[in-house]
Order: C-alpha cells, then structure tokens, then sequence
C-alpha cells in the first residue's frame, strides 16, 4: 500500500517503514562520522529504546561503541493491514542493520512498567548476556498501571498552584493560539510523579541488581528537561517537573547504591528536541519553533543523536570524567541555555504574532522534524512507492 503521513494533533496515526528505516540510518551515519566510542559501554540495556532519545543511546552505544543492546518499548505492530507504529518500524529497522554488523541486539515489546517485562528483560539478561555496564532509561509514557497496587495512574501536563494562559501552536492549522490549562488536582500531581517519577526506575535498577545482572563499574541515565522561564509553568513548575524532581531523587538513591559496586547513577538534564512526548506538551512545539531558528543560526543546532553521542562521548566515556551542576546533574542542554541563546529566544518570542509566526521561526523545521518521526519527508524515500506495512523483527 502506499503510506502517507495523518495527523491528528500531536500525533501521526501512519509511519512509514522505510521512512523510519531511512531515519534510523541518517542516526548511524552522524554515529559513524564521529570518532568511536573509546572504551565504551559493552552491554547495554535501554528502557524506552524505540524513538527519541532511547532510540538515540541504542544507535551510538551499538554503533559508535559495538555495544550489544537489549531493548525495551510499548510499540503496536502492524494488524490487518494497518501500519505499525514508528517505534516498531525503527527497532526492527535497528535490529537489522545492527545484526549485519555483527552485534548482539534484543527487543522487548511490552509494558516496561509490569513485573512480565521485567523479568523477561531478566531472563534474557541471564541466559544470553550477563551483567550489564550500562541501564538508560527513557520512558515517556501517558500512563502507569502499577505493578505492585494494580492501580491505574495517567500523566498529565498541567500547572501547579495556579492557572496558566499563554500561547501555543495548533499544529493542525500551523496557527497560534491561547491555550488555558487549569491547576493540577493533587491526584493529578500524584499521578504524573507515578508514571514519571523515579519509582519504576528503582524497581528496575533493584531487580536487576537482585538478579545479579549490574556488573562492576555499572552506570545508569535517565534524561530530564528544565528550560527557559517560558516553560516553566507547564514544565518545571507543573506536573512534569514534579515527576522529574522525584526522578531526582531516585538517582541519589540508584548512585548511592552502584557506587558500591565502583558505578554510579545521574540524571542527564537534555536540550528540548522534537519527539513524540515533546510534541504532546502545549508549550514545546512553540517554544522549539523559537529555539531552533536561533540555534541554527549559531551553528548550535542538535537533535536527539548528537545529544547522546555527546553524552558518551564528553561525559561517560572519555578521560576528564562526568562534570555535574551543582544539583549533581549533567548538563546536556548547555548550549540551549547559553546566555546568547536565550537573550535571542526571549527577543524572538516577544516579536511572535499569529500572522509572522511561521515566517520568523522554524515552524518549518518543527514540523519537518515531526513528520520525520514517523518516517516521512526523508530524501531518498521513494513516497509514491507502494510499501509492505508488515514489518517482522
Ligand atoms: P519518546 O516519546 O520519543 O520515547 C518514549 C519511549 O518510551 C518509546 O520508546 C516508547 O515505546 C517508550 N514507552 C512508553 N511507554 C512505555 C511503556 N509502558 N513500556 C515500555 N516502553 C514505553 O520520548 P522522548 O522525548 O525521547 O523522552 C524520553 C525521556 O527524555 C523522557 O524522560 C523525557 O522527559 C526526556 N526528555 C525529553 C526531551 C524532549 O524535548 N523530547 C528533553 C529532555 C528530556
């Protein structure tokens, strides 16, 4: 069938398998022009590994670092002749490509909330790869059905304390307009730090220390994001936020405990980047319109593998060490926040209207990125083609 691009607000309902394909690929190639991970992670186990920035720490640590990787990810194959999500179509993309160059590779589709995923994740683990020396986790869910109380917990991104009114982009439309998000209940708050917080992390990173799988030396990451004040109602002040200050917390407790075993555990606070879960927040969309336009006017632009790549290579596997904030985070969105960035941004974001928005940002490119999550718009992608939606691991 030939596969062309829905959306539906902030979701594409169609991925294109070769698309994604093409997309995994560009990813290897900025991977491979790069200098090679110098004594890089071996065995890698990624939570949340088929898009954004989990599909990202899979793709350098397996080919910039030969890494073997196991994956993690809630991804809808293709049925009745429906297309699968793109996260399928990159993982099976991953997995090929990644086989062809000789390295171990592993995928679990499945909720990595649930004691199942787990200990099958455990069970591959003891069977076929042993310890780990590195745990990535990049969940971003909607939801959390707790494995331990059976309760059903769904995130939301809201404000906390009071309201908020502020602009956002109607991405259907390409136009800009007002969104009001009311204050977040308790149970709201309660719920998001469920499914985003550091709890699950620690059950992970418990389990698998139980079992015995965190070899020597073992490391863990998970990504955080502060930004600019113009976020922060919905971001670092709201309910995510919230989430990511437990998510904090958690690290404390998973470093304490790996640093036992001469490892350690951080969080990685990175740049905004356009990604299923980003486009899903009212206030990124508009703010990363902004920002891009002004990051590729410096030269400072990256998105989610030049990220990670700079992660392995400048923070984890290089000969100065990890540098860290003074709230002990790693400070991947250093550029982003630099002074001349946002000074720019602020100026940009005052000068936006309804009418200008799409001629003085890069709404453009925003939307480009996006469609390119689900595998479309990438050259040398023939569209017109007809293409098999079914594709296997
Ligand atoms: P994403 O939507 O691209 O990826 C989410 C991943 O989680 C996918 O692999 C998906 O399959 C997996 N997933 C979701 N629910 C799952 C479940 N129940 N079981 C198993 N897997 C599940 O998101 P992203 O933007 O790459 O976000 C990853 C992390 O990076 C998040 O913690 C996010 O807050 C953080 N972050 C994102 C940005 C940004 O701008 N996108 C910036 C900084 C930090």
């Amino acid at each position: 069938m030939i596969i062309k691009p829905k959306v539906r607000g902030f979701i594409c309902i169609t991925a294109h398998p070769e698309g994604c394909a093409a997309h995994v690929q560009e990813q290897i190639d900025f991977v491979r022009s790069q200098a090679p991970l110098r004594n890089g992670p071996r065995k890698v186990l990624v939570i949340g590994a088929s898009t954004g920035y989990g599909l990202a720490a899979r793709i350098a640590a397996a080919f910039g670092g030969k890494a073997a990787t196991v994956g993690v990810f809630f991804e809808r194959p293709s049925t009745n002749g429906r297309c699968a999500s793109a996260g399928w179509y990159n993982s099976a993309a991953f997995e090929k490509k990644a086989r062809r160059e000789g390295l171990y590779v592993k995928s679990i589709n499945g909720d990595a909330f649930s004691n199942p995923v787990k200990e099958r994740v455990i069970r591959v683990l003891k069977n076929e790869l042993g310890p780990l020396d590195l745990v990535i986790y990049s969940l971003a869910a909607p939801r959390r059905v707790h494995s331990e109380t059976g309760l059903l917990h769904k995130s939301v991104l809201k404000p906390i304390g009071e309201s908020f009114s502020g602009p956002t982009v109607d991405t259907d439309r390409g136009i800009i307009k007002d969104i009001h998000l009311p204050p977040a209940s308790k149970r709201e708050i309660g719920d998001t730090v469920a499914v985003m917080g550091g709890e699950d992390w620690e059950m992970w990173m418990n389990q698998l220390g139980e079992a015995g799988l965190l070899g020597e030396g073992c490391r863990s990451v998970a990504f955080s994001y502060i930004g600019p004040k113009q976020t922060w109602p919905i971001y670092k002040r709201g309910t995510i936020g919230r989430a990511k200050h437990d998510l904090a917390k958690a690290a404390q407790r998973i470093d304490a405990s790996l640093k036992t075993t001469g490892g350690g555990a951080f969080i990685s606070v990175n740049k905004a980047v356009v990604t299923q879960a980003s486009a899903a927040n009212p206030n990124l969309p508009h703010y990363i319109s902004i920002l891009y336009k002004i990051m590729k006017n410096k030269g400072l632009h990256e998105g989610c593998i030049e990220q990670l790549y700079r992660l392995y290579a400048t923070q984890m596997y290089n000969d100065s060490g990890t540098s860290l904030d003074e709230t002990g985070q790693v400070r991947l969105d250093d550029w982003e926040m630099k002074p001349e960035v946002q000074n720019a941004v602020a100026m940009l974001w005052k000068q936006v209207t309804n009418e200008n928005f799409q001629d003085i940002t890069d709404y453009a490119g925003y939307k480009a990125e996006f469609l390119k999550l689900f595998g479309f718009g990438i050259p040398g992608v023939d569209y017109g083609a007809p293409c098999d939606p079914e594709v296997d691991f």
